[in-house]
C-alpha cells in the first residue's frame, strides 16, 4: 500500500514505522510527512507528541481529534525545502463537502534529539479551493472534482 504521503513508498517503508514509535524521523521533511499521514489515520496523539514544547503550548489531544474530525485529507504536495528545517507543503483537504488548501512553511527544531514540528507561516492562497473548470481532482484519480472527491466527502 503505498504512503499518504504521495511519496510513492511503501506506507511500511515510508510514514508507518515513525507512526508506530518504531523509529524517529531522520529530517524535518520526513517528520512534515509523517504528521499529515498521522492526520489521515487519525493518529492524534502522533500529532501532539511531534510538537515542540512552545509550539504544542496547552493544546491537547481532544482539540487535535477535534479539529480532525469531519476532515478529509487528499493530497500532500511538498513545494520546497527552503533549509534543513523549513519545509513547504500543500495539503488539499475536503470538509463540509468542499475543498480547501492548506499552504503552509513549517518550521522544525530539534528536542532531545527529535525533530519536531514548532511553527508554520501560512502562505495567501490557503482556503477554500476553488478548482478551475474542468480540472483533474487534485487526489490523482485522472477524473474531475464532481465525479471524484468532491461526490465522495460529506
Ligand atoms: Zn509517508
Ligand atoms: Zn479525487
Amino acid at each position: 500500500m503505498l504512503c499518504y504521503c504521495n511519496s510513492s513508498k511503501d506506507f511500511s517503508a515510508c510514514c508507518q514505522p515513525l507512526l508506530a514509535g518504531h523509529k524517529p524521523a531522520s529530517c524535518a521533511e520526513a517528520l512534515m510527512r509523517s504528521r499529515y499521514s498521522a492526520y489521515v489515520t487519525n493518529a492524534y496523539s502522533y500529532i501532539l507528541q511531534t510538537y515542540s514544547i512552545q509550539g504544542r503550548g496547552s493544546l491537547t489531544e481532544a482539540a487535535v481529534a477535534a479539529d480532525g474530525k469531519n476532515t478529509t485529507w487528499i493530497r500532500l504536495q511538498i513545494v520546497s525545502i527552503p533549509s534543513d528545517s523549513q519545509v513547504e507543503f500543500k495539503a488539499w483537504y475536503a470538509h463540509n463537502r468542499h475543498l480547501f488548501l492548506m499552504h503552509e512553511t513549517s518550521s522544525f527544531i530539534i528536542e532531545n534529539g527529535e525533530w519536531k514540528y514548532h511553527a508554520g507561516i501560512i502562505h495567501a492562497d490557503t482556503g477554500t479551493y476553488k478548482p478551475r473548470r474542468n480540472e483533474q481532482c487534485i487526489c490523482g484519480s485522472g477524473k474531475k472534482y464532481k465525479q471524484c472527491c468532491l461526490s465522495q466527502y460529506k
